[in-house]
């Protein structure tokens, strides 16, 4: 291959995303390719999608067996796979049914639509929902509406009414902000926040906010787009708690990198919608159906779940022990997470990290300015985890020293 050189800006594509000068040519397994050929380890899996990595040898012929038969046909029609995976994630959450999309703001869309038709079908005409600070829900109006990060919403106000919001793991702040409200009709947030800077949701808090909204009649809405999947060694992270949401919204690692979202509903929200109220072209189309019931067919026969739980356990070990001086000094304020869903908080703003790991052959994020985040591919062994600390360790190491 003989590339062009990446360009700063690319002219014709709009401006939207601050991008590493790197184009990825191809992957095998937890490692991808640049166009200049240099390798590098992927601790990132395209923001926590590529559950099964690059090139997975059973995915790649099934989805090309299905492009060859039919790629797209439309909801005018039945698409078997819809049932198939359908019952699928039914099974796997303890729920009832489930809607189709593409992506992970659609899921969450059709959540806050669940949630308000299930206000008004109780006569509550104007329908609020409790949302969480930090919590990253999405990019259109109503799911960055319900974003608690200032800097999203900035810029595209006025925002959709209809949310309240309240800090996380706080059940004295929950219910003081719902305190004699009637027309609170659900609460929404991540198992394990995402962008936020992975700030997992306490175990006691998910079970007492479970209880209040039975004793309350609201649902319970955990948008599952970023830590479900078996991300972090359980399908999905609340089931840690025993509990079960009654809407659950899916995308990122549902299809291992074919645009898919899913909302999966518990009986309260399951007969909410009828036809007419809900829809979208590309949902459930043949192709993302197959991607996802190969995802999950896969996930099984390999024992995914057991190896999120192992790899994630061997790799924040193996982060403690290289970072225990920043630990105790405070450089590195906290080492957190589930699984393969791990985020290093340091003291300091740190995103030149991204570069300084890819010039090093590492890809990570870091995001909410200070928390690298490592969400790879769920195949990750441990000498792939190891390797990881090995490349970054010593990076915060010298971005600490030099920024003491
Ligand atoms: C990524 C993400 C979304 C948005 O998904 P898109 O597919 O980018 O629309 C929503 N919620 C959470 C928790 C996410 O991590």
């Amino acid at each position: 291959m003989n590339p062009e050189p990446i360009q700063a800006a690319s002219p014709h594509v709009m401006n939207t995303y601050g991008r590493l000068p790197i184009a990825l040519s191809h992957g095998q397994g937890c490692h991808v390719w640049d166009m200049n050929g240099k390798v590098y380890l992927d601790a990132l899996g395209g923001i926590a999608v590529n559950t099964l990595g690059h090139n997975h040898p059973k995915l790649v012929p099934a989805l090309q067996d299905q492009i060859a038969k039919i790629i797209h046909s439309c909801n005018y029609y039945h698409v078997p796979n819809q049932e198939t995976l359908a019952k699928k994630l039914v099974e796997l959450s303890g729920m009832r049914n489930v809607f189709f999309c593409s992506t992970g703001l659609e899921a969450n869309e059709a959540a806050l639509k669940l949630a308000r038709k299930f206000g008004h079908d109780k006569g509550i005409a104007r329908p609020e929902i409790v949302v969480y600070e930090k919590a990253f829900h999405g990019r259109s109006i109503a799911t960055l509406s319900a974003t608690g990060n200032p800097k999203i919403q900035a810029g595209f106000e006025p925002l959709v009414e209809g949310f309240i919001r309240v800090p996380i793991n706080n059940v004295a702040s929950l219910k003081t902000a719902t305190q004699d409200n009637p027309n609170v009709v659900a609460v929404f947030f991540e198992a394990i926040q995402g962008e936020g800077g992975v700030n997992p949701m306490h175990m006691d808090y998910l079970r007492e906010v479970r209880q209040l909204c039975d004793e309350n009649d609201w649902l319970l809405m955990i948008d599952e787009v970023q830590c479900g999947m078996g991300r972090t060694g359980k399908w999905f992270a609340h089931q840690w708690a025993g509990i079960v949401p009654d809407v659950m919204p899916l995308a990122k690692g549902l299809g291992s990198g074919v645009p898919i979202g899913a909302v999966v509903a518990g009986p309260k929200a399951a007969n909410i919608f009828q036809p007419g109220n809900h829809g979208t072209t590309f949902g459930g189309n043949p192709l993302a159906m197959r991607a996802g019931v190969e995802t999950i067919r896969i996930m099984e026969e390999e024992g995914l779940l057991e190896n999120a739980t192992r790899v994630g356990a061997h790799l924040c070990q193996a982060l403690q022990t290289a970072l225990a001086a920043e630990l105790t000094n405070g450089s590195v304020k906290e080492i957190r997470g589930m699984g393969l869903m791990i985020g290093i908080e340091l003291a300091k703003p740190c995103s030149i990290l991204t570069q300084q790991c890819a010039d090093n052959g590492l890809l990570i994020s870091v995001t909410a300015d200070t928390v690298v985040r490592l969400v790879p591919p769920l195949i990750m062994s441990c000498t792939e985890a190891d390797d990881v600390a090995r490349i970054l360790c010593p990076l915060i190491r010298t971005f600490l020293e030099e920024n003491a």
